[in-house]
C-alpha cells in the first residue's frame, strides 16, 4: 500500500510565474488535494546565474494570491548542497560517476562520446558524469509509465549518455538536485510539464543507482506560444496577470481539460476544482 500522498511544485526563480508555470502548480496542486495529501513548493536555483534576485519570494506571493501555498517552508535548492556532495560520493563509491575533461565543444551536441570513462590522460578534471550503463556493461532501458501520457520507454545509454551531476563551473545540475530532494521531501507523485517528460527516463536511473524510490509521474499539457513553441520567458511568456486571479486560475484549468468552474474566490474555486481533478485522475 502506497503511503500519504506528497506532491510538489518546483519553480526556478528565473522571473515571476508565467501562464505556463501556473498550470504546472495548479495541476501539482490538486492532485495532491484530491488525494488528500500534502503540496510542497521547492525552490529549485541551483542554476545560480540565470536566478533573478527576488523572483523566489514573488513567486511564492503569485502562488498565494491565487491560493496556493505550502504546506510546509519551501525548500530551496541552494542551501542542499551537503546532501547533492553526499549523494554525489555515493555514486563515486558505488563506481557509477567518473570525473570529465572535455570542454563543451569536445562534447558537441549530441550524447556524451564516453571520452572520459576510462580515465584523463592527465588532463584536468572539470565535471563529473554519471554512467548511464547498466553494472553489467549494457545499456540502460528505463521503462515507466506516464498517468496521462502512458507507457514510455528510453534507452538512456544511446539516447541520453553521461550526464552531467556537476558541472565544469562547479554548480550543481539540476538533474541530480530533483532527484536527491524528491526523495528526501517524501515526493509520491511528481506532476510537472510535458517538457521534462524527457527527463523522466535519466532521473529514474539515477534514482536506482542512489537506492531511491520512483514517485509516480504525470505531465500536463503545455500552454503553447503563438509560435506553437512551449510558453517560456525566452519566448516572450508576459507575467501573469493576477488582477483576476480566479479568471488566471479558470485559463490554466482549461488547459489541463477541466472543466469551467464558478466561483468568486479562488479558494472557493479551488474546492470545486479538486473535484473535477478527483473525478478525472484518480482512480
Ligand atoms: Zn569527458
Amino acid at each position: 500500500m502506497r503511503g500519504p500522498h506528497v506532491g510538489r511544485f518546483a519553480p526556478s526563480p528565473t522571473g515571476p510565474l508565467h501562464a505556463g508555470s501556473l498550470v504546472a502548480a495548479l495541476a501539482s496542486w490538486l492532485d495532491a488535494r484530491a488525494h488528500g495529501g500534502r503540496w510542497l513548493v521547492r525552490i529549485e536555483d541551483v542554476d545560480a546565474p540565470r536566478c533573478v534576485p527576488g523572483a523566489a519570494e514573488e513567486v511564492l506571493r503569485q502562488l498565494e494570491r491565487c491560493g496556493l501555498v505550502s504546506d510546509e517552508k519551501p525548500l530551496v535548492q541552494s542551501t542542499r548542497g551537503a546532501a547533492y556532495a553526499e549523494a554525489l560520493a555515493r555514486l563515486r563509491a558505488a563506481g557509477r560517476v567518473f570525473d570529465c575533461a572535455c570542454t563543451r565543444r569536445e562534447v558537441g551536441d549530441g550524447p556524451y562520446p564516453g571520452t572520459c570513462r576510462h580515465g584523463l590522460h592527465g588532463k584536468p578534471a572539470r565535471a563529473v558524469r554519471l554512467l548511464m550503463q547498466g553494472d553489467d556493461g549494457r545499456d540502460v532501458a528505463i521503462d515507466w509509465t506516464d498517468r496521462r501520457l502512458g507507457p514510455q520507454n528510453q534507452n538512456v545509454t544511446r539516447e541520453v549518455g553521461d550526464v552531467v551531476l556537476r558541472r565544469a563551473d562547479g554548480l550543481w545540475a539540476y538533474q541530480l538536485a530533483v532527484v536527491v530532494d524528491d526523495a528526501f521531501q517524501g515526493i509520491t507523485d511528481v506532476v510537472r510539464g510535458e517538457d521534462l517528460a524527457d527527463n523522466t527516463p535519466r532521473q529514474i536511473h539515477l534514482q536506482r543507482a542512489l537506492g531511491l524510490p520512483t514517485p509516480r509521474y504525470l505531465h500536463t499539457p503545455l500552454v503553447l506560444a503563438a509560435d506553437g513553441l512551449k510558453l517560456s520567458k525566452q519566448n516572450g511568456a508576459a507575467p501573469l496577470d493576477l488582477a483576476d486571479p480566479v479568471a488566471a486560475l479558470q485559463a490554466a484549468a482549461a488547459v489541463l481539460g477541466l472543466p469551467p468552474v464558478t466561483a468568486a474566490t479562488p479558494p472557493e474555486w479551488l474546492a470545486a476544482a479538486v473535484r473535477a481533478w478527483a473525478a478525472r485522475w484518480v482512480a
